[in-house]
């Protein structure tokens, strides 16, 4: 004879929930409405399970504790969760240092600072303190993109894939657009060249092959209705071997010649050289405007390491038809990147001061010895909660992620938690600590949790020890 109904009998009222100690206090600090809705959601969540033992005809083989307290803990934690932030801060010891579903770059203390000062106050976002007269949003950061990049002219927009697609529209919408099909590439999400290409409205011409594509495959597909040639980074992908790639100097040299444009979609905006810090070649924004490229486009949260924006800089009379495009607005900036950006962008003006302080670049050039110190330290903190033998320091690459330098690996070392059989689940571990505040993100390879110091920040050490505690203690 199965139990189910006198188990059912058994679930608290939610009434009955809310007059346990425990709730009864904690709708002095959150809303009411969600505590009361977390104590339904438990008793719901109990009654279902329960349910779903008479609707299988099984007898009953788990152990309910239905008591009142009992539900009243599991009511509070999940009131606590509910009432928390959905967006929220984390620890990345992914290693990955640009990652896309993390957020992509951390922002300078300095942004941090402009930002926090912009969003409390009224601010001179379109208006003129010289002139005491209506000003343009599009005026803060055009002279210092232009000094940073050396180009007459710039705009910010909201990402860079609106940035492809503005300066496609304004330029060549109704008009032929040639790019190399080794370069018609797929980056993330659904950014994707010849959907961007066709929704604004250019018609794509593809030449070359998957692997090669010479200058004279682009001369070849040049008629009256073509507008420009496009060169695309292909960022998260990369092709070796048997290649063949035309160069930003000599495209804009045979576009020049036939009265076309070039436009150069770096992707993720570098303006330090990478190699100085013994990091792999990338092509700097300075570089492509220098070869010729008409206009640049970039993104603000790549490698820039500011907040999420697309930029566009080139020659004036394209920037300006771009900036009164009718779709201009739909992708306009607000308030909150022009000052992080500004910010960030003030850094470059002192490369030393850059590589300190924006995360995105003193993560990139973190030296492996650093890393190592910070490895041993952290290895210490968890040798507290695994013991001495699970816990060891392995030499291991870290990425810089955001479709950036896919190749690049560099060197770190990581702390590898390899638990003991009888322990808990290492997937069950990595799923707690995405539950801890803050939540912590991990590597897992082959059972063993790997922690990357570089995209730890040192202030973040003592709270990720804790947390993974917390989660190893259940
Ligand atoms: C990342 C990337 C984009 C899209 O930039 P968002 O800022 O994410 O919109 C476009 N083109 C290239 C080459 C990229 O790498």
């Amino acid at each position: 004879m199965s139990n189910y109904q006198s188990l059912l009998r058994e679930l608290p009222a939610v009434d009955r929930l809310l007059r346990e100690p425990l709730l009864d206090d904690l709708i002095k600090q959150l809303p009411r409405r969600v505590v009361l809705q977390a104590a339904q959601d438990t008793i719901a969540s109990y009654r279902q399970k329960i349910n779903s033992y008479a609707d299988n005809d099984q007898d009953i083989q788990e152990k309910f504790d239905l008591s009142p307290a009992t539900l009243a803990m599991e009511a509070a934690a999940l009131a606590e969760r509910n009432a928390g932030s959905n967006l929220k801060a984390l620890i990345n010891a992914t290693g990955i240092i640009i990652h896309t579903n993390l957020g992509r770059a951390p922002l300078p203390g300095a942004a941090v600072k402009a930002l926090s000062s912009i969003a409390a106050n009224y601010n001179n976002l379109e208006y003129s303190l010289q002139s005491g007269t209506r000003g343009s949003r599009h005026e803060h950061l055009e002279n210092l993109i232009c000094e940073l990049t050396g180009t007459e002219a710039a705009i910010v927009l909201n990402n860079n894939a609106g940035a492809v697609f503005l300066a496609l529209n304004a330029v060549a919408s109704g008009r032929e657009v040639v790019v190399s099909r080794g370069q018609l590439v797929e980056i993330g999400g659904s950014f994707r060249i010849p959907d961007i290409m066709a929704a604004s409205g250019a018609a794509l011409v593809e030449v070359g092959t998957t692997n090669k594509t010479y200058l004279r495959d682009y001369e070849a597909a040049v008629n009256e209705n073509t507008a420009a040639f496009l060169k695309v980074h292909a960022s998260n992908y990369q092709m070796v071997g048997f290649t063949a790639e035309v160069n930003t100097e000599d495209l804009a040299d045979l576009a020049y010649r036939q009265g076309l444009l070039l436009i150069e979609d770096l992707g993720s905006g570098v303006i330090l050289d990478l190699e100085k810090y013994g990091l792999p070649f990338e092509p700097r924004v300075q570089d492509s405007v220098a070869a010729g490229a008409d206009l640049v486009t970039f993104s603000g949260d790549k490698m820039l390491g500011g907040p999420q924006a697309g930029i566009i800089v080139g020659r004036k009379d394209l920037i300006s038809s771009i900036r009164t495009n009718q779709l201009a607005r739909t992708l306009r900036v607000d308030k909150f990147i022009i000052a992080a950006l500004e910010a960030t962008l003030r850094l470059y003006l002192d490369e030393e001061k850059a590589i300190k302080e924006i995360p995105v670049w003193r993560m990139l050039t973190a030296d492996a010895e650093y890393l190592k110190q910070r490895a041993s330290k952290l290895a210490e903190g968890l040798r507290d909660i695994f013991g001495i033998d699970t816990v060891s320091v392995v030499k291991g690459v870290s990425r810089v992620g955001g479709g950036a330098l896919p190749a690049a690996e560099l060197p770190t070392y990581l702390v590898a938690v390899k638990l003991h059989e009888e322990d808990v689940y290492p997937t069950e571990l990595v799923e707690r600590l995405r539950h801890t505040d803050p939540p912590v993100i991990l590597r897992l390879q082959h059972d063993t949790l790997l922690f990357d110091p570089r995209t730890v920040f040192e202030d973040q050490e003592d709270t990720l020890v804790n947390m993974v505690k917390k989660a190893y203690q259940g």
